[in-house]
């Protein structure tokens, strides 16, 4: 199994931690998630569990093909409609973002919605896969404001996509080449908010393991006030077979 690591921690001011997450092994790679859950009493805890659930039960499945981008997306409409049902009975509000990726040789696929985010660690460089989406990302987009009073903005936490919301899932997908020296790295929101990218970029830059790095970000966004649950997922990338 390629070296990966997979690190939640609660926060600093939160007393549950609605982020789920997951790292299957596939016949010819990975299989990395992080769901990050919104709405009351526990909706998001479920929600998010519904997700990456909804993964690995695909990853198992798979245990001898490949996972291809058609069936994680499959799987996440799969979870989006269990969401939408679980909410009908009672859990209204409820909802999750979802960044997937398969880790396979030379390539990685990915699939996202929402505001947690995939960024890949290449020749010293890093560089986010997904876009977030959110409300506060809307206007960093129309250069309304700038990423830097995105982070601290009010209103940072509006999603306009997530599972849960709409009567279909509205995802994005995406592909990137990789060689053996990358790192995926996907996380929530309680990372991004305290920590910024050249921080992040630097911390696995210099990293001695992926599970070391894991331990300094989720450390780094606590002491930058930890105002939310914490998700990292790391994974070594694959060279071209
Ligand atoms: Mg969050």
């Amino acid at each position: 199994m390629p070296e990966h690591a997979c690190l939640s921690d609660v926060g600093r001011t939160r007393t549950e931690n609605e982020d789920s997450s997951v790292v299957e092994e596939l016949p010819d790679g990975l299989l990395c998630a992080v769901a990050d859950g919104m709405g009351g009493h526990a909706a998001g805890e479920v929600a998010s569990r519904i997700a990456v659930d909804s993964l690995a039960e695909l990853a198992h499945i798979a245990r001898k093909g490949q996972v291809l981008l058609p069936s994680i997306e499959k799987a996440a409409e799969r979870a989006h409609q269990e969401i939408l049902e679980a909410a009908r009975e009672g859990r209204e509000g409820m909802g999750c973002t979802l960044t997937v990726a398969a880790v396979r040789p030379g390539r990685l696929e990915w699939l996202h919605v929402g505001d947690s985010r995939a960024y890949l660690l290449r020749d010293g460089d890093l560089r986010q896969l997904t876009d977030d989406d959110s409300w506060v990302a809307e206007l960093v987009r129309q250069r309304i404001i700038t990423a830097e009073q995105a982070r601290d903005h009010p209103s940072r936490n509006v999603l306009t996509r997530a599972l849960g919301f709409g009567t279909h899932a509205e995802v994005r997908t995406g592909t990137a080449d990789t060689g053996s020296d990358d790192v995926l790295l996907i996380c929530s929101d309680g990372l991004t908010n305290h920590v910024p990218d050249d921080a992040i970029r630097e911390m696995l830059h210099r990293r001695q393991t992926l599970a070391d790095a894991a331990r300094e970000l989720v450390d780094a966004a606590n002491d930058g006030g930890g105002s939310d649950n914490i998700t990292v997922v790391l994974a070594r990338c694959l060279a071209k077979a």
